[in-house]
């Protein structure tokens, strides 16, 4: 098959990735073998491929928004059949006998494996996956229109979770985005059904802030810019530290800003004052399955619109390269 391969982390303009001829994977006795029809491009996969996260498997394929179809299954599998279309997520495996997943807390296992770092992923013809981890698609959704809601997706609504806003009932919420890139135009969808009113704080006007008003933001600025209310809550999918002490002014006392990437610019020093007042501040890491079946549902009632752009298979490294210059209008995804 054919498949990208990364053979040592450089920044993504040096076309590091290669595109091989390699031997089809072959499913374990409890995965699936999907024909792999899209897989979203995440800045992960860009922190992957530019050496931020180190290499955990040598030659990885990356990719960890895989839509496939289950060509063949392994002798255990009893919750998939062949012709099954099939999502595969960030989160492959996790070890489950760790406290953090005895607790429920799968998203923090100590022995997680990864889809496209740990394991190959999705930038490729065929991939593998534990079915346990594995998710079944809505119909509301084509191949392209999944891909991102695979991590882009879950991830944003993991992060609206961990804000702590009740669920029921978001009349009356003010909520920040900051960065509105794949996961910030899925996020607005769902904030927006449960009521919020969406405060979007992103560079770039012709793209990422003219799709935020199309989504019915209720206000959107430059990233630095101040909102005219204060807060309930604000997300930051922007890789960039220099952002917290931005959203944090932005808060009511009692907010939380969440913090949606892996991957973070270190953080400046800032004033007590800031985040006093009950203010709080936390990352996610990763997601539950929990989190992607809830989502999945939640998304296709709404139903979420994802705007995409989309790459063949070939063009790899251009896509991860508009990725990375800001220059694709909500997600990109790879046609294979
Ligand atoms: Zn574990
Ligand atoms: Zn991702």
């Amino acid at each position: 098959m054919k498949a990208w391969t990364l053979d040592e982390p450089a920044v993504v303009t040096e076309r590091f990735l290669r595109l091989n001829e390699v031997p089809a994977p072959v499913p374990a006795a409890d995965e699936l073998l999907l024909r792999v029809n899209a897989c979203g491009i995440c800045r992960t996969d860009l922190h992957v491929v530019e050496g931020e996260l180190p290499v955990r498997r040598p030659h990885v394929v990356p990719g960890h928004q895989i839509v496939g179809r289950v060509v063949s299954l392994g002798s255990r599998v009893t919750d998939f059949v062949i012709g099954d279309r099939v999502g595969v997520a960030w989160l492959n495996r996790t070890c489950e006998t760790c406290e953090f997943c005895v607790e429920g807390r799968e998203n923090l296992c100590e022995r997680a494996m990864f889809t496209g770092w740990t394991v190959d992923g999705g930038y490729a013809e065929f991939a593998v996956a534990p079915s346990a981890y594995a998710y079944h698609l809505p119909d509301e959704f084509d191949d392209i229109q999944a891909a991102p809601l695979l991590c882009a997706g879950i991830i944003g609504y993991r992060c609206l979770r961990l804000t702590g806003l009740e669920l029921k009932d978001w009349n009356g919420v003010r909520l920040g985005l900051y960065g509105f890139g794949a996961a910030g135009h899925i996020c607005i969808q769902l904030a927006r059904a449960r009521g919020a009113e969406v405060y979007v704080c992103t560079r770039d006007r012709s793209r990422h802030q003219a799709l935020a008003g199309e989504l019915g933001a209720t206000w959107v600025g430059d990233a630095a810019q101040e909102p005219p209310v204060k807060l309930h809550a604000a997300i930051i999918f922007a890789p960039a530290g220099e952002l917290i002490p931005v959203a944090l002014r932005a808060l009511r006392k009692s907010g939380v800003v969440v913090l949606g990437g892996i991957h973070m610019s270190p953080i400046p020093a800032f004033d007590y004052s800031l985040i006093y007042g009950e203010r709080v501040i936390r990352s996610v890491a990763n997601n539950t399955r929990q989190d992607g079946r809830e989502f999945l549902t939640e998304a296709a009632r709404i139903p979420v619109r994802t705007h995409t752009q989309s790459f063949s298979l070939e063009q790899a490294n251009d896509a991860l390269i508009a990725l990375k210059t800001d220059s694709i209008r909500g997600a990109g995804v790879l046609i294979t």
